[in-house]
């Protein structure tokens, strides 16, 4: 088990004043106040796809780790080339693997192959493409300057130099370049365990038959997928109903074995919404009522020492805070960096008049043409243009009135790792 967030109970509060707390000030108090959870483990590179790198990580060795040739040709001396433009070869070649044991005579060129280490008394390599081979000597034309054609040891990264900074996630990328930095094995974090349940009186498991009044659970398949996708390990705490002490059951079970709870449903501060009231009578908890639309009621705090983070029940409205809030703050509890999310300034194809004073996300689809459309609806209910979009589109606190060409910012899932 990892250590509890080393966080004072009262740290989600936010001051007070303002009746609704901006987007940015939200996400700047979870900045501020959430680190890393997530113990740490070696693991071996071919496993380490997906984790984040626990400490700095420096190379082992220079890359290259010996100067060598860049094309296929003829490795020379530079300076013997002022003069002729004919050199005899000396005997055998240098071939990737396969070094060329002796030095190369003054006045000799050696037949060399991509990648083959620099031989002994040598500087450049005349490519084959410059070369006319008559025999035993090369003809070319022309002088050569030293280091033509040669990748100098190191030149990629030097030993002892950091190439994976602490909270990186690793990519394929980032294994090709521990590979060729000499490592094997990586520090990373343990997997951050995110329990994820879903409540309310009204919600049934998915592809169950549906009685008056009940609707299906779109939330928890959808929350747990997001989880996983961002590299965490999910636990699938199921669904309960509004019933305190099931709540309360299930939430204690939650926290002894994961490190955060996801919730959704129950989270604003009506009467109905037990998770609120439990967890203000029984957890330590705070409610930000966010200046963004969809989303307002987000609920934070801990349960046991654990991070609870209580979404919208509203499918629509619990993808994006999920997007927006539990995705930087899951990664900064994983040991990763605060992720941005990725963002493109296009033209608009829609209209639409925005109250400001706060900020809103529309269902978008980015077009072939450059332009981003919004889902025919706002309303917050309508799950079918969360798959009909290839993103959000995120309207600033302060804008007013869209017009059909006006630049918007456009998310695309991709860039929350979608
Ligand atoms: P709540 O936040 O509990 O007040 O729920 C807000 C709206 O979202 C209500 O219409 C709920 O029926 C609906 N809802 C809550 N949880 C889910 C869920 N897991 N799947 C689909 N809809 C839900
Ligand atoms: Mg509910």
């Amino acid at each position: 088990m990892t250590r509890p967030p080393p966080l004072r109970s009262d740290c989600f509060a936010l001051p007070g004043g303002a009746r609704l707390t901006p987007v940015d000030a939200a996400l700047g108090r979870l900045r501020e106040v959430l680190g890393p959870v997530a113990g740490t483990e070696s693991v071996a590179l071919f496993d380490a796809a997906g984790r984040t790198v626990a400490r700095d990580v420096a190379a082992l060795r220079d890359n290259p780790p010996a100067a060598n040739s860049a094309v296929d040709g003829y490795a020379v001396r530079a300076a013997d080339t002022e003069a002729a433009g004919v050199l005899p070869l000396a005997e055998g070649r240098a071939a990737a693997g396969a070094p060329h044991g002796a030095r190369v005579p003054a006045g000799h060129a050696l037949r060399i192959l991509t990648g083959a280490v620099m031989p002994a008394g040598t500087d450049a390599v005349i490519m084959d493409e410059e070369v006319v081979l008559e025999g035993a000597r090369i003809r070319f034309e022309g002088r050569v300057r030293a280091g033509a054609n040669v990748r100098p040891a190191a030149e990629d990264m030097a030993a002892g130099q950091v190439i994976l900074p602490a909270g990186t996630v690793i990519g394929p990328q980032h294994l090709a370049v521990l590979a060729a930095a000499g490592h094997g094995q990586v520090e990373v974090r343990k997997r951050l365990r995110v329990a994820v349940l879903s409540t309310g009186d009204e919600v049934v498991a998915p592809g169950s038959p549906l009685r008056p009044g009940q609707i299906h659970d779109a939330n928890r398949p959808m929350l747990l997928a997001l989880a996983a996708r961002w590299g965490h390990e999910v636990l699938d705490l199921g669904h309960v109903p509004d019933d305190p002490e099931r709540i309360r059951a299930r939430l204690d079970d939650a926290a002894a074995r994961a490190d955060v709870i996801l919730s959704s449903g129950g989270a604003s501060a009506g009467d109905a919404d037990h998770v609120s009231a439990l967890m203000r009578k029984a957890g330590e908890v705070a409610f930000w009522r966010i200046a963004m639309k969809p989303g307002r009621p987000l609920a934070l705090g801990f349960w046991r020492d654990r991070l609870f983070l209580g979404l919208p029940g509203n499918p629509v409205a619990a993808f994006v805070t999920a997007l927006v809030f539990a995705r930087p703050a899951l990664a900064r509890l994983a040991g990763g960096h605060w992720p941005e999310p990725l963002a493109v300034e296009v033209p608009a194809a829609f209209h639409k008049e925005k109250r400001p004073g706060r900020r809103e996300f529309l269902r978008g689809r980015l077009r072939p043409d450059g332009r981003v459309e919004a889902f025919r609806s706002e309303g917050s209910g309508l799950v079918s243009g969360l798959g009909w979009a290839n993103g959000l589109i995120e309207l600033g606190d302060d804008a007013a009135a869209i017009e059909p060409g006006t630049p918007v910012r456009f998310l695309p899932y991709a860039g929350f790792g979608l």
